[in-house]
């Protein structure tokens, strides 16, 4: 099955917070392996937390964002400091810089400092930082080029900016990451952007709850049932309607049949990834799956981090050498140190083209050998660079 990597969204917004954990299991079952969950304000970062706590699938991001700067208490850098030191699994997110119309009610001298702020912060303590930029590409690339470059990677999330200031951002070190805003970018430009964008920089994300895609079909957008906005007739894939949970198209079609029909303020629902990889694969020429396949490697390499989640391995391979042992061999994506459990000791590990410290290295082949124990069962643990306790996964072998 496709896996995809939603790189950014809200799932501890308030309106839908009650339902998330029914979302989750629904993007789960739709192949969304992962979600980056932003927090916007002092207000949300526990929750995040707590969130993350709970599922090993969300990678928990802390941030201020630029609309909810003058919001802030004296203490909210020291506050955010506080977050990532006891998330060590957590990235920078959302901040930002917005000239819009929700964003010129803070001032923009303001959001700069507040920004570059996170920005440095991100930098030092090496972790991916995601960046919220409207009508203000030119000041974030000014900012990006003071403050760069940034080897943790960062999100130019929902980016709408110009196929020619990809280069400048991409040599900063930036990823692009496309939600359902793209389809309000005429689609010519849409694609000459896309196509700027180097193809181990593509992200993809729903922004959920927010940035609904536009879509000529509605039997393929998942809705969410508590959102009252949304009619009655479309309500029917929400979220108590389990058993079509992954297949949209069992809802009978209302009357209008395209993103028209669908109130404007109705909400995102993390699955509708689905969606956004159909139109970006589309504008890119390229199929789904090879589309799924390198965002989905490009969002693991970037949230690969010190301490960052296990991200799961991909496939295992074992066969008996001519010695009578057995060898194994995985491969696997992200970054690893690697070692065995010390007290289940038979697996003698050494790696090849392991690389650490590489974020190019897209897949580590690893093997290992051993004999294997009474029961016929082995068991490897990993642990990831950076080696605090909770970071370890173990993979049974047999
Ligand atoms: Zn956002």
């Amino acid at each position: 099955m496709m896996k995809l990597f939603d790189a950014h969204c809200h799932l501890q917004d308030p309106r839908i917070f009650k339902v998330a954990p029914q979302l989750i299991k629904t993007a789960l079952n739709a192949g969304v392996v992962h979600f980056a969950v932003n927090g916007i304000s002092e207000k949300d970062w526990n929750l995040v937390k707590e969130m993350s706590d709970d599922y090993p699938s969300i990678v928990p991001c802390f941030g201020l964002h630029p609309w909810f700067v003058a919001e802030r208490t004296d203490s909210w850098l020291n506050s955010l400091k506080d977050f990532l030191r006891a998330t060590p699994s957590a990235a920078v997110g959302e901040i930002g810089l917005d000239k819009g119309f929700q964003g010129r009610k803070t001032d923009f001298k303001d959001q700069v400092e507040i920004f570059r702020q996170q920005l440095e912060l991100a930098k030092e303590l090496k972790r991916p930082a995601s960046i919220h930029c409207v009508h203000a590409f030119g000041d974030l690339l000014q900012i990006m080029k003071a403050t760069g470059p940034f080897p943790a990677g960062v999100i130019l999330h929902s980016y709408l900016g110009s196929a020619e200031m990809v280069p400048e951002f991409t040599k900063l070190g930036a990823y692009f990451s496309f939600s359902g805003f793209l389809m309000s970018m005429k689609e010519n430009k849409a694609k000459k952007m896309l196509k700027a964008v180097p193809s181990e920089r593509i992200l993809l994300e729903t922004d959920a709850p927010d940035a609904l895609p536009e879509v000529h079909n509605l039997d393929t957008l998942f809705f969410i049932d508590t959102d009252s906005s949304v009619p009655e007739e479309l309500r029917v894939q929400g979220e108590n309607s389990t058993p079509s949970d992954v297949s949209p198209s069992e809802r009978p079609s209302p009357g209008a049949s395209d993103s028209s029909a669908v109130p404007k303020e109705t909400l995102n629902h993390p699955a509708n990834i689905l969606n956004i990889l159909t139109y970006v694969a589309s504008l890119l020429e390229l199929n789904e799956e090879e589309l799924a396949e390198l965002s989905y490697r490009n969002a693991v390499r970037l949230f690969s981090y010190a301490d960052s989640k296990p991200l799961p391995y991909t496939s295992i391979s074992r066969r008996r050498a001519a010695n009578g042992d057995m060898e194994y061999s995985f491969e696997f994506e992200g970054l690893f140190s690697l070692c065995t459990a010390a007290s289940r000791q038979p697996l003698v590990f050494f790696s090849r083209s392991y690389n650490p410290g590489s974020k190019d290295t897209l897949v580590h082949r690893c093997y290992g050998s051993s004999q294997e124990s009474e029961d016929g069962r082995s068991t490897l643990e990993l642990m990831r660079t950076g080696n605090s306790a909770s970071n370890g996964v173990s993979i049974l072998l047999s």
